[in-house]
């Protein structure tokens, strides 16, 4: 397994605090991880600084080549990085191995493709006797720092754009994964000209807080929690850095009454579970018919309670344990506080189980609107349910949140459909499904989920500034 940080041409090991590395199956210590002094902190951003000029002056095609291989290198090692990923994070392998890596792989290459393919307003005379252009350029050095979630999908979300339109980056990972970071890293320094990644462990409020105030750093992207995100926005108005926030969620899923309740359940039982609920579009807060409230909660209660985790054969888990204990503590608080609610029926799980980080998957049925597991972000797989009168309680009750990130409605009607999911207030709102995702699709929120768009072209702009040059004829 590989510790070091890369920094420039070169692998070095941190010079500050180990980092315990855990098993969230077990609990377990893994390894440790040192993290990085200022002082490495420093020499990260300085040599991404350095590769800038080079880096953004390499064409498109380049660009692109550099992207392809490295998909190609990650997808030869897919079951090495699984088998890791698996480890750090408690996921079962068959998740990993079939739902994450060929995304994360696809992701690479979706950008090799649409980095030669950006369009935009055409050159012309707006002026007489001028000609105007745009140009996209890019940002500059950006620091990256990702979430324990999805470690890798993170990083690939974050790099793609970032190289392929031309900046260098100094990537963090969360202190809790690093593995696969520090891993492909490797295949960086192999593919990439050296400083145009840069990889750095460490926690978020000694290694990641210098970097976010470094005053070379010239935009930081953040996947994480809203108070973080703050912190970015504090850090950024120091030296005007531009902000990619890509927040929390609590995803409302409304079911009208004439929704086919099966396709409801069997995605509820995927969606609201899927990696132990550490998911920010989780399918995590119901609103129910009250025609069909009654059978959601007990078929529902039915299908979390037959999803199979912390079975010693991995390969028959569907889901895994939370990240940490202290991730296991809150969910289980969470839960402990609803339940002194008289209105509130836990009908499923809600308990940890007696191995590692595991808690059980959890229905909360009958909560209400303004109940903290209604409002709050758990992070966990804990999905409450509550019932809606007409479209106008679901549609209000769906949008009263501080979060915007994902939605999804479930009906047969295409009109009401189309007609609630015009209303909702969120970056993403699904049909009859929820949590799919596809890499020439953006994913990013409204309101505090932040804003910045993941994946698709719009990714792109992201990552890159509109710029105007006009010439003067003759
Ligand atoms: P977190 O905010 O605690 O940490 C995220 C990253 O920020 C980590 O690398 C951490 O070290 C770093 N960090 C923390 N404090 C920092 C500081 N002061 N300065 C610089 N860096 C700092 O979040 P987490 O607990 O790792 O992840 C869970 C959160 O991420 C949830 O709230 C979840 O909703 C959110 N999330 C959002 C999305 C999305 O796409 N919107 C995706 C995944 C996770």
């Amino acid at each position: 397994m590989h510790t070091q940080l890369l920094i420039g041409p070169n692998f070095e090991t941190g010079q500050e605090t180990p980092e315990p590395i855990l098993n969230p199956r077990t609990g377990g210590l893994i390894l440790e991880v040192p993290e990085a002094s200022t002082a490495q902190v420093d020499r990260a951003v300085a040599a991404a600084r350095a590769a800038f000029d080079s880096w953004s002056r390499t064409t498109p095609a380049e660009r692109s080549a550099v992207l392809l291989a490295i998909a190609d290198r990650i997808e030869a090692e897919a079951d090495a990085f699984a088998s890791l990923e698996a480890l750090n994070c408690g996921k079962p392998i068959n998740a990993a191995r079939n739902d994450e890596i060929p995304a994360i792989v696809d992701c690479f290459r979706y950008f090799a493709g649409a980095v030669r393919c950006m369009t935009g307003t055409v050159a012309g005379e707006y002026l007489s006797g001028h000609t105007s252009m745009i140009r996209r350029d890019p940002i500059g050095v950006i620091a990256s720092i990702a979430p324990w979630n999805y470690p890798l999908m993170m990083m690939a979300w974050k790099l793609g754009p970032a190289i392929g339109g031309g900046n260098t980056v100094v990537f963090k990972p969360s202190e809790q994964t690093p593995l696969t970071a520090l891993k492909l890293a490797h295949i960086l320094a192999d593919v990439l000209p050296e400083g145009v990644v840069n990889v750095i462990a460490g926690r978020g409020h000694t290694v990641g807080n210098h970097l976010i105030n470094h005053p070379q750093v010239d935009m930081i992207s953040l996947t994480g929690d809203v108070a973080t995100g703050k912190k970015m926005l504090d850090a950024a108005a120091k030296t005007v850095k531009r902000t990619h926030l890509e927040l929390g969620g609590k995803a409302p899923v409304v079911v009208f009454d004439d929704a086919d309740i099966g396709a409801v359940v069997e995605g509820l039982r995927a969606f609201s579970f899927y990696n132990a609920g550490q998911d920010c579009t989780a399918a995590c807060r119901v609103y129910a018919g009250k025609k069909i409230y009654e059978n959601v909660v007990a078929d529902l209660t039915a299908a979390a309670s037959s999803i199979v985790l912390g079975d010693e054969d991995d390969t028959r888990n569907e889901i895994g344990p939370l990240i940490s204990q202290r991730q296991r503590d809150r969910v289980a608080s969470f839960v402990n506080r609803a339940r002194e609610l008289n209105h509130i029926h836990i009908t499923t799980g809600g308990e940890a189980m007696d191995q590692g980080f595991y808690y059980k998957p959890t229905v909360v049925a009958g909560a209400k609107q303004d109940d903290e597991i209604v409002r709050r972000e758990v992070f966990g797989p804990v999905v409450s349910v509550t019932p809606f009168s007409d479209v106008e309680e679901a549609v209000t009750w769906a949008n009263d949140s501080d979060y915007g990130l994902a939605s999804s409605v479930w009906t047969k009607d295409v009109g009401r459909a189309m007609a609630t999911a015009a209303r909702l207030r969120y970056g993403c709102t699904w049909i009859n499904t929820h949590f799919m995702l596809t890499n020439e699709m953006p994913h990013g929120g409204l309101k505090q989920s932040g804003y910045g768009k993941d994946m698709s072209a719009y990714a792109l702009e992201d990552y890159t500034v509109v710029r105007h040059v006009m010439v003067k004829h003759g």
